[in-house]
């Protein structure tokens, strides 16, 4: 399903522009036509800078999930509006967002949005790349939401979540996206201490009606919010277990661990294509072509040419936007100097 080999790609996020992150703090002074015109021209830039960096496979950047009612949280019914975060100063982390409680049963009558902002990508799009939409796992969205007497745990919410995302990716597939990463970072974050073969069950009812009908993917990371990691950033953990999940790509976070485990994805191509993250995006050092092409030939050591895809370690919404073109021009550049090294 691959159409080149050492395809260039990237995870959903891409950085708010300035004025977008303003508007977004001033929301309720714009009117609905307003808000609609400030989300087509944050996807139109983000596709800009993806299109101008030459990228194999592009995404919407995620430009339009603003806030809570633009977000998946704000599709769910069952819902009331996230409480306080627990902490409000202090250097930045995941606990300086508040959860959302659950008051009625978790539903999503107007889908999660995510077919909404597939349509608009395939409409802002030029020919060429590859479109990708992006959506998490239920695993992964449980996290936000408090437990209660409805859903006692964390899995009890998972499975309540799960038909939810299930549907919007058959919507997704029916509406003709042929690219889906389904993101499941906190399986990857919390594998050290869970069952990995009960995560490998989740995310495979999940993913069902989508598996073999378009080309599916996941992006196992550690945790990116503000910049931060949280989990223990090994993978050893997850492995063999993993290898299970019904995707034809699994993407890894290499770059910013330094390449270690880097053998992890000799296994992985042999049963799967493995996207490998080279670009550090918690780092404000920019990876030059050689760099770039240095760390895709130690990949190429590993697994075989037409397995591979290239990638950031993670969607780039933490990272300046500046930074981000400069590293995604280059992440191109220096996959094509491999490519015509090697002849491919
Ligand atoms: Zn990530």
């Amino acid at each position: 399903m691959k159409e080149r080999p050492l395809r260039t790609t990237v995870i959903g996020s891409y950085p708010f522009p300035g004025w977008l992150e303003f508007a977004v703090q001033h929301l309720s002074q714009f009117g609905e036509a307003d808000r609609s015109e400030l989300q087509e021209d944050a996807v139109i830039a983000a596709v800009h800078d993806q299109v101008a960096a030459g990228l194999d496979v592009i995404t919407d950047g995620e430009q339009t999930r603003l806030d809570f009612n633009l977000s998946f949280y704000g599709f769910l019914a069952g819902l009331e509006l996230e409480a306080a975060p627990p902490r409000r100063f202090g250097p930045p982390a995941h606990d300086q967002r508040g959860k959302h409680a659950v008051i009625g049963e978790l539903s999503a009558p107007r889908g999660l949005g995510v077919v909404d902002e597939w349509q608009r990508l395939k409409r802002l799009a030029p020919e060429g790349p590859a479109l990708k939409a992006s959506v998490p796992g239920p695993y992964t969205l449980s996290g936000r939401l408090l437990t209660g007497a409805r859903y006692p745990d964390r899995y009890a919410l998972t499975e309540a979540l799960l038909p939810i995302v299930r549907a919007e990716l058959e919507a997704l597939v029916a509406a003709g996206c042929r690219e889906i990463t389904v993101d499941e970072p906190s399986m990857s974050c919390y594998a050290h201490r869970e069952d990995p073969a009960r995560f490998v069950d989740i995310f495979n009812r999940t993913v069902e009606p989508a598996a073999g009908r378009c080309r599916l993917s996941t992006h196992l990371c550690f945790g990116n919010y503000k910049g931060r990691a949280v989990g223990p950033r090994r993978y050893a953990p997850m492995f063999p277990a993993f290898l299970d999940m019904n995707v034809d790509e699994i993407h890894v976070e290499m770059a910013s661990r330094e390449f270690a485990e880097i053998e992890i994805i000799g296994p992985i191509a042999e049963r799967r294509e493995v996207a490998v993250g080279i670009i550090d995006v918690k780092s404000y050092y920019i990876e030059t072509p050689e760099d770039v092409a240095e760390r895709v030939r130690l990949c190429l050591r590993h697994a075989p040419a037409d397995r591979l895809s290239f990638a950031p370690d993670c969607g780039l919404s933490q990272t300046a936007r500046w930074a981000a073109k400069m590293k995604l021009k280059n992440l191109v550049a220096g996959v094509q100097k491999v490519r015509e090294e090697s002849g491919l």
